[in-house]
């Protein structure tokens, strides 16, 4: 009776939050795993659980072997040869996962069949089918050569960057199995469950991982950085202990370390014995740092703060974070990448944590399928990166993090706002014959750049404009809806939008279908205006807007008087039309008319958007491409020649551009 009530109530809230019908599958992996850290190879065994909530009968169960990917001949490497990024070409003769038996654990062990296909997926038959709301149980025995570092994952100088490493299960949704192999493009899709992992190294190996420690030692203590002391007083005298302590170990010494994670969709793990760590913290949560001696003077007392921040940041703006640590890694590869309650970044920098912990939500808590959704996780992490810095640095102090620019520009140079400089990038994709719709699988843009303009740059301004439109607080009304609804589940576009419509009360749908799926973009011109005296010193202006490019949009138009009194009104009667009428009263009578001032909506061309001329010059500094939105922008710059009558003679070319690359 207790149970049947506890049913109820659990599926009346699902109704109540609009979730009616949705399902997701529960897994558990329970992985003894043993490092040999001289031979690179792992041997281990998994326990797995697998909950079928589904209403399907499952014949087969399918899981990633993502690391088999990193060979001559597959998929990955044909993919990345066509694209002439070069090939995949190991130290090793083959390096991946070697599945040596399947056996069913329930009552007596009875083999399963199996076999591998498109490289990276393993079928498992099933000798009777799973029911709905069944419960398998099953053991893996199996083994990973280790790659040497390739793109995300593998080992480099005696650490081992350990990522989609281990056999994982294929995400069984409304869909169906989502069988894609791992090729050039795209992410991942993971099945939410518990990870109990047991890791066994070598006993001077520091080990970060997703999860909390349950048993043994992660190797924190012998290395913990006293950041009360200079970098270098703290990691000369410890590195000298350390090394003594290495060498009094006996050969062949190894450890036993268990992580728990719960309610997470992937468990990453780093080990080498060459970290050193720093703890932070927020709130209750563990902010846990993990780098090498030699990035010390980069890492030590920042990144653990950037840590803190980032958390308190997001568990602010879009809901609390689940989890009970955060590990931050300085990984062997280059840029950043997220896994839950674990990122791994190549450099440091403040708006590299903040994006990829970004992720641990778009896409560790929102777990949407990053290959189908791309967007839906980093757009959504560039998007609030960026608010995160517009919001922290409003005059750009943290510019000197740009890679972008040279130190003479990050020094010198006056500089735009984050999202004008974004903007000017983004409509240069935009406006050129490449450009593509948001909302395309990952594997099938066309073009070399539209995956990274899209999902990442011009998703997140369309985030961006969104929230600038509905107003801060009825946007996040929309984005705690979707927590509520989506935390730990895996949401799709549609989810998100039908989460907006609800909080904020408002269809959306004419905004979404414009900018996910199509590939115009916004630019509305004043075509005129009229001022009539209404009496009273009263005066009814009338606006005649013009759409000009393909996307409508609810525009602002506003009117400005002699002392800069504003008053401003939108665009009523905007879908489809091309024409469009505002009129709006005021106490004064304008004297300047302006479309979208403030650029809430993105306009491509900002100089038709009222009738003043906006022009402005500047001398030529090559490769400074960091052109203000608002005017045209002369360039000058002296040239030396020399006549006929071979007399020197100085001039000034002059070349002008509207964003630095329209005429
Ligand atoms: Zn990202």
């Amino acid at each position: 009776m207790k149970m049947f009530k506890r049913i109820l109530f659990l599926s009346l809230s699902l109704t109540t939050l609009g979730l009616s019908g949705y399902w997701q599958q529960d897994v558990a992996y329970q992985m003894n795993v043993h490092l040999d850290e001289k031979d690179k190879v792992i041997t281990a065994t998994s326990a797995l659980t697998y909950i079928n909530h589904s209403p399907d009968t499952l014949p087969e169960i399918f899981m990633h072997l993502y690391p088999n990917a990193f060979n001559p001949g597959t998929i990955l490497d044909q993919e990345a040869r066509r694209r002439g990024w070069g090939s995949v070409d190991p130290e090793k003769a083959w390096t991946g996962i070697k599945i040596k038996q399947v056996n069913r654990s329930e009552i007596a062990t009875t083999a399963l069949n199996f076999s591998i296909f498109d490289d990276t997926l393993l079928r498992i038959i099933l000798d009777q089918p799973l029911n709905p709301s069944d419960t398998l149980r099953f053991n893996l025995d199996w083994t990973f050569d280790i790659h040497s570092h390739f793109d995300r994952s593998g080992w480099e100088d005696g650490q081992f960057d350990m990522t989609q490493w281990y056999p994982k299960f294929v995400v069984y949704d409304k869909n169906g199995w989502h069988k894609d192999p791992f090729g050039d493009w795209g992410e991942f899709y993971g099945e939410f469950g518990t990870f109990a992992v047991t890791l066994d190294v070598p006993e001077d190996y520091i080990i970060g991982a997703t999860g909390v420690v349950t048993d043994g030692d992660p190797g924190w203590v012998n290395v913990w950085v006293d950041t009360t002391l200079a970098w270098e007083e703290w990691n000369q005298s410890n590195a000298a202990t350390y090394q003594s302590y290495r060498n009094n170990l006996k050969e062949g010494t190894r450890k036993s370390v268990k992580f728990l994670a719960e309610n997470v969709h992937d468990f990453a793990w780093v080990a080498s014995p060459d970290l050193v760590y720093e703890h932070g913290r927020w709130q209750q949560k563990d902010v846990h740092v993990l780098f090498n001696r030699s990035e010390g003077p980069k890492w030590s007392r920042k990144e653990s703060h950037y840590g803190e921040r980032a958390l308190a940041w997001l568990s602010t703006q879009f809901g609390p974070y689940p989890w009970p640590q955060m590990t931050i890694v300085k990984s062997m590869g280059g840029g950043g990448m997220e896994y839950p309650m674990l990122i791994m970044d190549g450099y440091d920098s403040e708006g590299l944590v903040v994006h990829e912990i970004g992720h641990d939500w778009f896409y560790g808590i929102f777990g949407n399928d990053e290959l189908d959704e791309a967007w839906l996780d980093e757009g959504f992490t560039t998007f609030q990166t960026r608010w995160y810095q517009e919001n922290r640095y409003p005059n750009r102090e943290d510019r000197m993090e740009d890679k972008r620019f040279n130190e003479f520009e990050r020094q010198a140079l006056p500089w735009l706002s984050r999202t004008d400089q974004d903007k000017n990038d983004v409509l240069s994709y935009i406006m050129s014959p490449e450009n593509e719709p948001i909302a395309i699988h990952s594997q099938d843009f066309i073009h070399e750049r539209s995956y990274r303009q899209n999902v990442y740059n011009k998703a997140s301004l369309v985030l961006q404009v969104l929230q600038r439109y509905l107003g801060e607080k009825r946007f996040l009304a929309g984005m705690h809806l979707y927590y509520k609804r989506f935390a730990l589940k895996h949401p799709t576009a549609n989810d998100f939008i039908k989460a907006m419509e609800d909080g904020t009360g408002e269809d959306l749908d004419w905004f979404f279908d414009q900018w996910l799926h199509n590939t115009g973009w916004v630019d509305y011109a004043l075509a005129g205006y009229e001022i009539q005296s209404i009496g009273d010193e009263k005066y009814l202006t009338t606006v005649r807007v013009k759409r000009k490019g393909e996307f409508f949009m609810p525009v602002p138009v506003t009117v400005i008087g002699p002392r800069h009194e504003q008053v401003t009104a939108n665009l009523d009667n905007f879908r489809y039309q091309t024409n469009g009428t505002v009129k709006i009263q005021s106490a004064f009578k304008p004297v300047n008319v302006v479309i979208d001032p403030d650029d809430i909506f993105f306009d491509a061309n900002r100089l038709n958007n009222d009738k003043k001329l906006h022009v402005t010059a500047r001398y030529r500094v090559y490769g400074w491409a960091n052109y203000r939105p608002d005017a045209y922008t002369l360039e000058y710059a002296p040239v030396f020649g020399f006549t006929d009558a071979s007399r020197a003679k100085l001039g000034l070319n002059i070349h002008g551009t509207y964003r630095g690359w329209m005429r």
